[in-house]
């Protein structure tokens, strides 16, 4: 694996660097077992990324945007040429398989791409004899970026690059547990920028904790759990830095009496399992109209049963297995937890093979809204079907966790499924589809789900901050 094959270095003000706290290690979810080491971060180094950042926004942020865009697609086109490597590297260390890998490179192409193009030129908001308003867009200046583990290339180029775009300075902190494909994008990107725009730094919550209370930090995106979110909040209190926030879910999706099982069966499997649940806006509790309960549960299970579960890099995989040991247990638990309140299993009998950190997609009947499995964001390959007969009453159901970060309803009568769509509590409805995102679609959770959104231009605006000009006549 090139550079991977020996101990990786951190990239920071533009030189790879040795880590000053030594290496810890990083587990291949398909064999449990330690492949490779990453570099930690000193509390130092980080300060040192954080001056060379400080050093590096003047020039940067005086560029314009399309001189920024033209350095993010030669970026893109570096990663391109090293799409395979990127792609591997994610499924060694997060567990996906290969083809989904390089589906997470090339989505992230895409979303450099449409980024690049991406400005946010002067506003004019009033021209008279006596006086011109104009709104100005300004870098905010130090962006810290807190990466999670289930797409750990895609969530970093989401948080880098509209925040590079914008003429901030970036420093990144990948999850522990899928470091190094961020370390290969930051290499690249660190060869591709002036020295301080872009660093990346290793290390666990400890440091992400010690970036969010940084006094040299302005503004930190954040992808993670609602409680990881809340503490970075509290230490963001004293420096008030500006945070978006883009935190655990927990989807429901509606199916109306008049939809169609089998068209929508493998679109609801494919977008409750992407990346075996472990996705923030997958479909985590199916609504079902109780006339449909069974034939879609069961077409659903059937699905469940085609799947080819195995190591990610084995080419017959279409299933991977869950990242890391905590959220296994943490699944298992649930599926067990379930069974034993009387639900049932309709995607058959599995057996749990460790080391590796497999988990057949399963599908539970029989169980109510005040089951662990429903309750608590599963954020792995489990989906409980519900039953409804009332619309008012799945509607209810539907809006009455804490979090809020995408729904769906499925039917055929458009009008009624924009009723339903229309009272909602979430970021993003979909109608007919769940867990799609655009680059030009803003995306973000409601109550307990988050802060602010991410893409288009709601989201690039959140990487600036507002100078209204005044200028008398
Ligand atoms: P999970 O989704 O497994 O619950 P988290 O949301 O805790 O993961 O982690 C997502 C990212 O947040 C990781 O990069 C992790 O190191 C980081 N992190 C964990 N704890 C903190 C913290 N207290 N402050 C800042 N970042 C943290």
């Amino acid at each position: 694996m090139g550079i991977f094959t020996e101990q990786p270095h951190l990239f920071i003000n533009g030189q790879a660097t040795a880590p000053a706290d030594g290496f810890f290690d990083v587990i291949n979810p398909a064999t449990g077992a330690v492949f490779a080491q990453a570099p930690q971060a000193s509390l130092g180094q980080l300060d040192e990324a954080v001056a060379g950042a400080q050093k590096a926004l003047p020039a940067w942020g005086a560029l314009s945007y399309a001189e920024r865009g033209a350095v993010l697609l030669d970026i893109a086109a570096a990663i391109e040429a090293r799409s395979a490597e990127l792609a591997k590297l994610i499924t060694l260390e997060q567990g996906k398989p290969l083809a989904v890998a390089e589906g997470e490179v090339q989505g992230t192409l895409a979303w450099i791409r449409y980024t690049a193009a991406q400005d946010l030129p002067v506003e004019v908001l009033e021209d008279s004899p006596h006086k011109r308003i104009e709104l100005h867009r300004k870098p905010i200046g130090v962006v810290g970026s807190i990466t999670p583990w289930n797409w750990p290339v895609m969530i970093a180029t989401w948080h880098i690059f509209p925040a590079l775009q914008c003429g901030n300075a970036v420093i990144n902190k990948p999850s522990e547990l899928t470091p190094l494909s961020t370390l290969l994008l930051a290499q690249i990107i660190s060869d591709h920028v002036p020295a301080g725009v872009f660093s990346v730094v290793c290390g666990a919550g400890a440091l992400g904790g010690a970036m969010s209370g940084h006094k040299g930090i302005d503004k930190i995106v954040f992808t993670g759990s609602t409680a990881t979110g809340q503490k970075i909040m509290v230490s963001a209190a004293e420096t008030l830095k500006k945070l978006t926030l883009e935190l655990g879910g927990n989807d429901a999706a509606i199916v109306l009496p008049d939809a169609n099982v089998a068209e929508i069966a493998p679109k609801i499997f494919a977008t409750a399992f992407i990346n075996g649940g472990q996705t923030c806006a997958a479909i985590k509790r199916l609504y079902v109209h109780q006339d449909l309960v069974a034939p879609l549960s069961q077409a659903l299970a059937d699905i469940a049963k085609q799947q080819i579960v195995g190591p990610g890099l084995d080419p017959s995989t279409t299933f991977g297995p869950v990242q890391n040991k905590a959220q296994y247990d943490k699944v298992k638990g649930l599926i067990d937890a379930a069974v034993a309140a009387g639900g049932e299993i309709l995607s058959g009998a599995q057996t749990f093979t460790e080391p590796g950190y497999y988990i057949q997609p399963t599908v539970v009947v029989n169980v109510d809204d005040h089951h662990s499995v429903v309750t608590e964001e599963q954020f792995g390959p489990v989906l409980p079907v519900l039953a409804y007969t009332d619309i008012d009453d799945a509607i209810q159901r539907a809006n009455a966790l804490s979090v809020g970060l995408g729904a769906s309803v499925w039917g055929s009568d458009m009008a009624i499924m924009h009723q339903v769509a229309d009272q909602l509590e979430a970021g993003t409805v979909w109608l007919n589809n769940h867990a799609e995102l655009a680059p030009h679609a803003p995306f973000g959770g409601w109550k307990l789900s988050g802060i602010g959104v991410e893409f288009g231009l709601d989201g690039l605006k959140a990487n600036t901050i507002v100078q209204t000009k005044q200028i008398s006549r």
